[in-house]
């Protein structure tokens, strides 16, 4: 695993890679991510970062602390349980965990301890006073769903990465930047760049929906502008003010909903785009 294959190229893959490499990982790091697997699979990977022995990029993936910690047996990683069948980690494990930190590393040249599950408030309560005062060499690694369930001060001292998967980010960019051609060409007058950027559409559906999101967004923030006057937007909504009138703005929003609803009525991806072209253009007028 590397966090490029975790991740994608998404902006959170680099600065972890860069990170690791220059180690310079901070003390505390929180993942949020809805997805649980993914924010244990980059804990693990950011403990090897931590512990690996390479003098290159980091983590090698190749030597005997990132093996070990891939194996899950590497004696310096320890994961915090929640004992007793409780549903959030208490203020007894977190104290276990923060005297266990004082303890010189087995082998490794420092000790991690991912911290996986809820935790109560008097547990983070306990933690803020290490993560206030972290012993050298030791580092924390706390996974959440959400981020608003950790106490606004735990965060504060802790650095915040939130997780999406490689295939998700990647969609994202792309529909945006698809998205981003479409606004421009809207108000131009030849067919060319709208026609290129709608034939884009044609690769799936999951992206032709994310488009269509991103352009019902767009068209909104015309509309606020138009009424609102000039707050600062990017040329592709600026270009739309100027030349759309609000009628036309107004219109094409309904044929992005109406795309939308086409889209979700499973219809054929030549008819929906060529009818979505060609209602662009008409709104214009
Ligand atoms: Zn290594």
């Amino acid at each position: 695993m590397s966090f490029a294959k975790l991740l994608g190229g998404s902006e959170v893959c680099r600065q972890l890679e860069a990170l690791s490499d220059s180690r310079r990982i901070p003390h505390a790091v929180v993942f949020e991510s809805r997805d649980m697997q993914l924010a244990k699979s980059a804990a693990a990977e950011l403990a090897a970062a931590f512990l690996c022995e390479s003098e290159g990029k980091r983590p090698c993936g190749v030597c005997k602390a990132c093996r070990k910690v891939r194996d899950g047996v590497h004696p310096d990683v320890y994961s915090v349980e929640t004992t007793g069948g409780k549903q959030a980690t208490g203020v007894g494990e977190i104290r276990e965990m923060i005297a266990d930190c004082y303890i010189k590393p087995n082998e490794g040249q420092g000790k991690v301890y991912f911290i996986f599950d809820k935790m109560t408030p008097e547990a983070q309560n306990a933690l803020l006073k290490i993560l206030e005062e972290p012993p050298q060499n030791v580092q924390f690694v706390i996974t959440t769903e959400k981020s608003t369930l950790l106490l606004k001060t735990v965060l504060s001292r802790s650095v915040l990465f939130k997780l999406t998967q490689s295939g998700e980010d990647k969609t994202s960019d792309e529909a945006f930047e698809i998205a981003v051609e479409i606004a421009r060409a809207v108000p131009q007058n030849i067919e060319l760049p709208l026609l290129g950027a709608t034939s884009r559409l044609l690769k799936s559906r999951e992206l032709t929906k994310q488009v269509l999101e991103q352009l019902s967004e767009f068209f909104t923030m015309a509309l606020e502008e138009k009424y609102l006057g000039e707050g600062g937007y990017e040329d592709y909504i600026t270009g739309m003010t100027r030349m759309l009138k609000r009628g036309s703005i107004v219109k094409l929003f309904d044929v992005v909903s109406k795309a939308q609803e086409m889209l979700s009525h499973n219809c054929n991806m030549n008819v929906l785009v060529t009818w979505l072209c060609a209602n662009i253009r008409e709104s214009r007028h």
